[in-house]
């Protein structure tokens, strides 16, 4: 309770960013402040164990930065998904929708083999479908999705019922 009120009291809202009607949720605050980037890690990797998760995948761009610490606090792998382009070697890629045109996210194909059970890390969980094409990486590398965990779940977007759809009973869990 006063771990979520620390995190809580360290996120900006910013009213029209990156456009107008959009609020934004900054973090920034909060990885400026030990004590709660401390507080947030440690939740993490509390999943990260109640998950039995042996590998972290964290999203693009923000992700990376709340999965990396997770994944060596919880002594097991990180690996990055990023938006297409970016990674050198052999990639598995996947596409989804966004509210105008498409995305498209990868993975390097050697990064998950089968036997690993991946835990999937984000800042915000707005409508899922990042998330949700993270999971389709993961279980094409033959992987296995041990839960996906998220600071924010933006609620009135209604991820959460988009993505528990296709965890196959894996946990979400929104701090
Ligand atoms: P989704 O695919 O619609 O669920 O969008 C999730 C992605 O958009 C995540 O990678 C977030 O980092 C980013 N995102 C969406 N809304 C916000 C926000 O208000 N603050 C920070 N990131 C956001």
């Amino acid at each position: 309770e006063e771990t979520l009120r620390l995190l809580l009291s360290r996120i900006k809202d910013v009213p029209d960013y990156p456009q107008p009607g959009v609020m934004f949720k900054d973090i920034t605050p909060l990885l400026a402040d030990p004590a709660a980037f401390g507080a947030l890690t440690d939740a993490l990797a509390g999943l990260c164990s109640t998950y039995g998760a042996t590998k972290i995948v964290g999203l693009e761009a923000r992700g990376f930065i709340l999965a990396a610490p997770v994944a060596v606090q919880a002594g097991v792998g990180f690996v990055p998904v990023r938006k297409a382009g970016k990674l050198p070697g052999a990639t598995l890629k996947q596409a989804y929708a966004l509210e105008y045109g498409t995305a498209e996210i990868e993975v390097h194909a050697e990064d998950l083999a089968p036997g690993d059970r991946v835990m999937v890390i984000d800042d915000v969980l707005a409508t899922g479908g990042t998330a949700e094409a993270s999971l389709e990486l993961i279980r094409r590398a033959g992987a296995e999705v041990a839960g996906v965990a998220v600071l924010m779940e933006l609620g009135f977007l209604a991820g959460r019922a988009r993505l528990e759809a296709v965890l196959g009973g894996a946990p979400l869990d929104a701090l």
